[in-house]
């Protein structure tokens, strides 16, 4: 028998590839998003139209990207955040695996503007199906705009297995609020159908999450501050008398990026011990920074979860800096009359 085994061609190993980056528009936002702050954007603005199904547009004033630099921004495992296997160990950007921009453009209608500070035109791309179609000279800011439109118009089943708008609408903001969580040093807007829904001036954290829940947030919230050898904590958590009844405002954030932790949430409800009524929920908004290399976030795809070198420790730590706070505010036990 002949020999049967082929390399496959880039544009359907990028659609592959996609199926694992992209499930739904909110996850085009995330990435986005990300390679702005990686951009150092000091202000970013989101424009979807119709949940994001027809166009999702992100605009910074971040770096910008040379014409070349543009071109090979849709490459598959092209990234100026790595450039070798010990990067991995010592990540300070969100972005790293350079398979983004590629999976997008092999999904979806892409137009790229973009210039640098020392540039004096920018350039415009436009990439449909892992295919540059064009490239111009053109004039625009420094930073980048960039818009993905009509995503999954070649996979008609990931497009039908979208959700209804309002559902795709949630997630999307649930990606952008993350993202906005964690970077109150950068002012971010979000615009649906030509309705703003967020604009959050740059700001402080406290500021930053009351902006974003609405004006009595503020007073629920309790500092949490801790600094140890392998983690510093900063951040708040909701006065227990106004948990929720579902796990709503429950966010970690490690080194800037939002992620889920069965462990870590055990460790905070742990604090709260009867302080909480029957099956609610504490809120909280915690920020751990650790040593990069005591973290592997090269776990999935999307990066929310990672690994931790010494869990038991941080469980420990958490656990007992928000006792400390949850007593330092006299926060008092509930007296459950009813029992
Ligand atoms: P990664 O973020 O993992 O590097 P991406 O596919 O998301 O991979 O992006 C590829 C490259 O394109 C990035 O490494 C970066 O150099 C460049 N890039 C992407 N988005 C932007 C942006 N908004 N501003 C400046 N450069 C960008
Ligand atoms: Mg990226």
């Amino acid at each position: 028998m002949s020999d049967i085994i082929q390399l496959l061609p880039d544009h359907v190993a990028n659609q592959i590839a996609a199926g694992e980056v992209v499930q739904r528009p909110a996850s085009v936002i995330k990435e986005l998003l990300e390679n702005s702050i990686d951009a150092n954007a000091t202000r970013i603005q989101v424009v979807i139209k119709d949940a994001g199904k027809t166009l999702v547009q992100i605009i910074d004033d971040g770096i910008g990207m040379s014409l070349t630099d543009a071109r090979m921004s849709f490459e598959r495992h092209a990234t100026s955040k790595i450039k070798l296997a010990d990067d991995l160990f010592s990540l300070k950007t969100k972005g790293f695996r350079g398979e983004a921009l590629a999976s997008i453009a092999a999904i979806a209608h892409v137009e790229l503007r973009t210039k640098t500070e020392n540039d004096e035109v920018g350039t415009c791309l436009k990439v449909e199906g892992s295919q540059v179609v064009s490239q111009d000279a053109c004039v625009t800011p420094k930073g980048t705009n960039i818009c993905v439109k009509n995503l999954f118009y070649n996979i008609p089943a990931r497009r039908n297995f979208l959700k209804s708008d309002n559902v795709e609408t949630r997630h999307i903001i649930d990606e952008f609020q993350r993202v906005a969580f964690a970077h109150p040093n950068i002012s971010f807007s979000l615009t649906h159908n030509g309705s703003e829904l967020f604009q959050l001036p740059i700001t402080n954290f406290r500021q930053r999450i009351t902006n974003i829940l609405g004006g009595k947030t503020n007073e629920k919230l309790v500092p949490v501050e801790e600094d140890t050898e392998i983690v510093k904590i900063s951040g708040f958590v909701g006065k227990p008398e106004f948990a929720k009844k579902s796990r709503g405002e429950q966010f970690f954030f490690v080194n800037d990026r939002f992620i889920k932790s069965a462990y870590l949430n055990h460790a905070v409800t742990a604090s709260f011990e009867g302080l909480l009524k029957d099956k609610s929920y504490p809120s909280y908004f915690l920020y751990l920074e650790v040593d990069p290399k005591s973290i592997d976030i090269n776990i999935h795809p999307t990066k929310t979860e990672i690994k931790f070198d010494d869990e038991h420790a941080l469980y420990a730590i958490l656990k007992s800096s928000i006792k400390h706070s949850l007593g330092q505010f006299n926060v008092a036990p509930i007296l459950d009359f009813e029992r």
